[in-house]
């Protein structure tokens, strides 16, 4: 048989299955997008393992984006890429006219998680980096989900834009900050966003803004024992610092997080004063007015500490810190509609067995694993996954309503950022929870492009969330950090 006879018969069973739908009451033919995607678990399985074995930290997932950016293109999106400053940010653009719904695209690994797809800890590479909070497959199901809309929108002619934001540096560059910074969001009715987690829920929930600053001291260099006099140590202004803010750390709010690591010891030799050293700080909190005033107090520490050890304080704040997430029950109940109507994961006997030996590592019970397969119920108001978190999506929410969601891609019981997760999101475990979130994606995407009145009391929930007058600036204006990743 020929390709091409191949694929008429294909497109035929689509056009006849997609009216048979209709006659059971689906106008919308929403079919089209659910067959394209029922029919394409290899090329996902395949593009999701093609990112995964490629690990690459923020603003360096050339590979990454470039795979994400090719598959987009080979189904008809035209990208515009290296924008809002950053070289492997991308936009992929489908469709004409309104409404306009995006869908957020992340791909950036983590450090030192480098892991086989084994059912046991196997580092696959010395110190290499690895996909622990799965956005191999987060970017995968946003692309999967993009191209199932845009084959609905081919063949029903529907009206409305589509666009896929490509985010580098989730984990720590904040690269949705800068689109936000440069305006991308302006012209978009709404955004669909998902997470790979070990449960499929839809989560109606903030999360924590976060800043990040590095506080450099310098001293005076001198013989620590023949001329101790004439030296100033840059490490005692880090250590004086540290001290107060473990102090100060009792007397904030409950829910704010301060933490620290020391970039720059001051040296390697006991007997030199170290004459320069350095602390990286992040500081938490609920809301930006919040995180401003411990910030402003973890400022008078890094001041008291340098008078006091005679000593001088220079203080860096990082572009690219972020918003806590502003959420949106409307559009939180349309997708957990579309969730419950797609439904769990199913594993098969091979998939089971896998995330039983991963599940022993954990403690999990098997009762637990079962949760993959159901769909759980609505929740809102209360921290939930982003507990003590913070992601860049937040800024993203103060400028266009985001619904979102996550699907069960891990083994129940595994922590965050853990080896358990690199290696079950490189199998078809993950695979699975990618199908899921891009057929949530289309459902919800279809519905809003078919009737747009919905976008209404989504828009009306968001204005009143951010209060009359709002007007975004990002809270550490500039560019991004594109070396932040970078050995210095
Ligand atoms: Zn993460
Ligand atoms: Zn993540």
């Amino acid at each position: 048989m020929t390709k091409k006879y191949l694929l008429l018969i294909i497109v035929c069973g689509l056009i006849l299955n997609a009216g048979a739908r209709e006659k059971e009451g689906k106008p919308n033919k929403e079919g089209i997008a659910i067959d394209y995607l029922n029919n394409s678990f290899g090329i996902y399985n395949k593009l999701q393992k093609q990112i995964w074995s490629t690990p690459e930290l923020g603003f360096l997932e050339v590979n990454s984006s470039a795979a994400l950016q090719k598959h987009l293109t080979d189904n008809g999106f035209s990208i515009e890429k290296g924008v809002a400053g950053m070289p492997t940010a991308f936009v992929a653009t489908y469709g004409s006219g309104s409404p306009v719904i995006g869908i957020l695209a992340e791909f950036d690994a983590l450090g030192g998680l480098s892991q086989d797809t084994v059912p046991y800890e196997k580092v696959l590479i010395a110190g290499g980096n690895g996909h622990g909070c799965g956005h191999n497959l987060l970017g995968t199901a946003s692309a999967a989900g993009a191209v199932a809309i845009k084959k609905w929108i081919e063949i029903t002619g529907a009206k409305g834009t589509l666009k896929v934001f490509g985010t580098p540096a989730e984990e720590g560059g904040g690269g949705k900050v800068f689109f936000a910074q440069d305006g991308f969001f302006k012209d978009v009715d709404a955004v669909l966003d998902w997470h790979p987690a070990s449960e499929n829920a839809v989560s109606v929930e903030t999360s924590l803004a976060r800043i990040s600053i590095i506080y450099s001291f310098h001293g005076k260099a001198a013989h620590a024992a023949a001329n101790p006099e004439k030296g100033r140590s840059a490490l005692d202004g880090v250590e004086a610092m540290d001290n107060m803010v473990n102090m100060l750390r009792e007397h904030i709010v409950s829910d704010a997080r301060i933490h620290y690591v020391i970039t720059d010891g001051g040296g390697l030799s006991p007997n030199v004063v170290p004459a320069h050293a350095e602390v990286s700080y992040y500081v938490r909190a609920k809301n930006v007015t919040e995180l401003f005033e411990i910030l402003a107090r973890v400022d008078k520490a890094a001041d008291g500490a340098a008078l006091g050890t005679g000593t001088t304080v220079t203080k860096k704040r990082l572009a690219g810190a972020i918003y806590p997430v502003l959420p949106n029950k409307a559009f939180g109940k349309l997708i957990q509609k579309h969730l419950e109507k797609v439904g769990g994961v199913q594993w098969d006997e091979k998939e089971l067995a896998y995330a039983t030996e991963i599940a022993k590592s954990t403690n999990t019970s098997s009762k637990d694993l079962e949760k993959v397969k159901t769909v759980s119920p609505y929740r809102e108001n209360k921290f939930g996954m982003l507990k003590s978190g913070s992601s860049d999506v937040g800024d993203v929410s103060w400028n266009v309503p985001v619904g979102s969601l996550v699907t069960a891609t891990f083994v129940p019981g595994s922590p965050g950022h853990s080896w358990q997760n690199v290696a079950a999101g490189g199998t078809s475990i993950g695979t699975k929870g990618v199908i899921v979130a891009a057929k949530v994606f289309a459902l919800s995407a279809i519905e809003l492009f078919t009737n747009p009145a919905l976008l209404i009391p989504i828009r009306q929930e968001f204005d009143a969330a951010r209060g009359e007058g709002f007007k975004y600036a990002p809270i550490v204006p500039g560019k991004a950090e594109l070396d932040y990743r970078l050995e210095k």
